[in-house]
Parts: structure tokens; C-alpha cells; sequence
């Protein structure tokens, strides 16, 4: 006897993490850093360390904004304490 499937869920928020872009000059290109937790309460600079191999200095607050589900990312953290250093 197949079991019927619930497939209605509780009315919870979708939550996709944050994203802050940040432009790498070495390739010249635009990366993506997701963060899980709101970047809000900390805007201090990020060190971010870079696809191309080099650390780069991230201003946080005028770039962070809401990700979409499918919204691709090059890299990805809980916190942004975890790039910085004195934290
Ligand atoms: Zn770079």
C-alpha cells in the first residue's frame, strides 16, 4: 500500500545565504563570496582569499546583498570573521 507523500511544507523562509561581490584585479574579473550569516552587523573589510592565488581587501557593506537559490559563487564562508584576521 504506497504511503501518500506530504509534500506540503511548513511556510519557512528560504534562506540562500548573502553575497558580496568583490572585483579581482589579478583576472580582471568579478568574484562572488557567499557568507551564510547577515554581513550587517560587522562591515569592517574581509580578507579574502582569492581563486587567483592572492588575498584580496573586500569592503563589505555597500556590496552585500540576498542570494538567489541558483546564484553561483566562487567562494564561500559561515562568517566573515573567519577572513579576518584579527577577529
Ligand atoms: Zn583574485
Amino acid at each position: 500500500m504506497p504511503q501518500p507523500r506530504r509534500s506540503k511544507k511548513p511556510a519557512e523562509r528560504e534562506d540562500y545565504g548573502w553575497v558580496i561581490s568583490f572585483g579581482c584585479k589579478t583576472a580582471g574579473e568579478l568574484r562572488r563570496l557567499k557568507v551564510d550569516t547577515d554581513p550587517a552587523s560587522d562591515t569592517r573589510p574581509v580578507e579574502v582569499p582569492c581563486l587567483c592565488g592572492e588575498t584580496h581587501r573586500v569592503t563589505v557593506s555597500p556590496y552585500r546583498r540576498r542570494r538567489s537559490a541558483d546564484e553561483p559563487f566562487d567562494l564561500e564562508v559561515v562568517s566573515l570573521d573567519e577572513l579576518r584576521a584579527d577577529a
